[in-house]
């Protein structure tokens, strides 16, 4: 049986619509998933609601995070924030953490994986290396060095890609139990993972606009961790 994969998506403040690019569910499908849409909702209840029919979760792309979440003042280069988005999908991975059920977050995702687990942002990177690129989304921006033993090491199969890039905020402060698995040249964090074993793998790029062997094999293994969980 195929594993449901809930994918998080973006809501517009002003009309309220849902937007989710169509590569994030082409890429579960690809990998043998059923994609499910979860829109950001407030009531516990639809959360947990969502989190039950689901076994595993991708936190797609957007804007930025509330820096409410780790104590700091908002900085004059914070992107628009979404809170309604924000606290679903904290709430959501808390309960997807605390089950142990697999999780892939993308770009956003990561610094939302990263913050509900307890680490912290840096709201606006300034290391002197662009990560926001103006190209085409499958263009190849910068390098990343991979952790080989680990993980995402394991699953890419090499120890330097290039890969897309379209944020301007990153990890900052780990969470407690994740390690950074890969790290662009200027020293900023593009991947996390948690240490103790299962799928729960943060990157700060976008491989679902990628078709080379690493993106494919991320999908494949949030897809085959998913269906495990849904036989135990
Ligand atoms: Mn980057």
């Amino acid at each position: 049986m195929k594993p449901v994969i809930g994918i998080t998506c973006d809501i517009s403040g002003e009309s309220g619509q849902l937007t989710l690019r169509r590569q994030y569910l082409d890429a579960v499908i690809k990998a043998g998933g059923i994609p499910v849409v979860l829109p950001p909702m407030q009531e516990i209840g639809l959360v947990s609601g969502c989190f039950s029919i689901c076994q595993g979760f991708l936190l797609s792309g957007g804007g930025d995070l509330d820096p409410g979440y780790w104590g700091e003042l908002p900085s004059p280069a914070l992107g628009p924030i979404s809170p309604v988005r924000d606290h679903f999908e904290i709430v959501l991975t808390r309960m997807a953490l605390a089950s142990g059920r697999p999780i892939l977050g993308i770009c956003r995702g990561i610094q939302v994986l990263n913050v509900a687990a307890g680490g912290t942002l840096f709201q606006d990177l300034q290391t002197g290396m662009s990560h926001q690129q103006n190209a085409p989304r499958n263009h190849l921006f910068h390098d990343i060095f991979i952790e080989k033993d680990s993980t995402l090491g394991r699953i890419c199969h090499v120890s330097r890609m290039r890969v897309n890039s379209f944020h301007h905020q990153a990890v900052k402060q780990l969470a407690p139990g994740f390690i950074a698995t890969a790290m662009s040249p200027d020293g900023v964090v593009e991947a996390i993972e948690l240490d103790s074993g299962g799928f729960v793998v943060g990157v700060q790029w976008h491989p679902e606009d990628l078709e080379d062997f690493a993106s494919r094999a991320l999908f494949e293994a949030l897809v085959i961790s998913s269906r495990l969980q849904s036989s135990r």
